[in-house]
């Protein structure tokens, strides 16, 4: 992320921070926001007191900040570079949440066919969406012998997780956020909070009530605004669920009139083509994180397909603007405007 992207985000955060209303007496709304895993992450919480609130977000604030320094791919010293530079040399040793989430995210790759693949870090290293690199079709069509979950050996006795070709990477970009709103919302659970909501960007999980026992309700963008009045495409209200947002709109670049962005098909190297947005709705957040980018490159059809098989309701936003949610969300839901 450049610097103007880091400074406007720590803007907000810091603008966003300190109670956010009150409601019923004793217990309040408070809500904190910063930066990290390069991006904006807020946690709110229902407390009684300011002091207990802040507290438990900072703890919260903390386990986000470790994963980041296990799973991150830009950073050397995480554990996924270390499995990266070791890629047909070793295994290598990592934590019990790397090795928790890895295994995860193959699983999802096996539900969906290989839409969803970690092992896409040899071609997603290749793409940068702030200079607007484009990798050359050669490098690609070279790469794509790299990128295939099934050549993933993970030892969960010995905790070690090995990619046996030299090149061979794991991005775990597309999980990551899901994974750590997650373990924010269990370590806000051991403060003895009874609510909270944990939004890392678009990955946002919530539990329990708000103090007028009402659930969390989540906006979903519009991922083509024209205007303000447009920016929210629909709101969700969420009662111990997650909810994850892929689109093409976070991370891209227009290059000869075409849209490039960071949502790439495994198959082929390139962003998908099927989808603007896809959001899930899980009950953790790993799996509605991992669903969205895997549904986002199956395209709505085949998509609409597997969020049934695997129990998940979702919302699809197509190429050409038009919306389709699983039944299960259609009552649960409220669009706002045309869509
Ligand atoms: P965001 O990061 O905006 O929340 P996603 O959760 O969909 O969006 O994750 C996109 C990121 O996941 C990309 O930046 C890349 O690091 C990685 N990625 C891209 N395509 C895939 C894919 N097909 N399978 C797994 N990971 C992917
Ligand atoms: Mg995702």
């Amino acid at each position: 992320m450049n610097i103007t992207c880091s400074l406007r985000l720590l803007a907000v955060a810091l603008a966003c921070a300190g109670i956010l209303s009150c409601s019923g007496p004793g217990e309040k709304v408070f809500r904190k926001g910063t930066v990290l895993m390069d991006t904006m992450v807020t946690v709110t919480v229902v407390a009684a007191s300011e002091e207990k609130a802040g507290a438990a977000i900072e703890k919260a604030f903390g386990v986000i900040a470790h994963l980041d320094g296990l799973l991150s791919a830009f950073s050397e010293q995480s554990e996924v570079s270390l499995v990266n530079r070791s890629a047909g040399i070793a295994p290598v040793k990592v934590s019990a949440e790397t090795l928790e989430l890895t295994a995860m995210a193959l699983d999802v790759a096996e539900k969906t066919d290989g839409a969803f693949d970690i092992t896409i870090g040899a071609e997603s290293v290749l793409w940068d969406f702030v200079t607007k690199r484009r990798p050359d079709d050669a490098v690609i069509r070279e790469r794509l012998g790299l990128v295939n979950y099934r050549l993933v050996r993970i030892d969960k006795k010995q905790s070690t997780v090995f990619l046996p070709k030299k090149g061979m990477r794991i991005d775990l970009g597309a999980v990551a956020k899901g994974y750590a709103a997650d373990k924010a919302v269990e370590e806000l659970k051991r403060q003895g909070l009874a609510a909270g909501l944990v939004a890392v960007a678009g990955d946002i999980r919530g539990y329990g009530r708000k103090p007028d026992r009402s659930g969390w309700s989540v906006g979903i963008r519009n991922p083509r605004m024209t205007g303000r009045d447009d920016e929210i495409m629909a709101v969700l209200e969420l009662r111990d669920r997650a909810v994850s947002t892929s689109g093409d709109y976070e991370r891209y670049f227009i290059l000869d009139g075409k849209r490039y962005h960071h949502i790439l098909d495994p198959g082929t190297g390139y962003p998908a083509a099927g989808c603007r947005s896809v959001s899930v709705v899980a009950p953790m957040g790993a799996g509605a994180d991992a669903f969205s980018t895997a549904v986002f490159v199956l395209g709505p059809e085949k998509g609409m397909a597997v969020l049934e098989m695997a129990g998940l309701e979702g919302v699809i936003v197509d190429k050409d603007g038009r919306v389709r949610a699983t039944p299960g969300l259609r009552d649960r839901i409220a669009f706002q405007g045309n869509n």
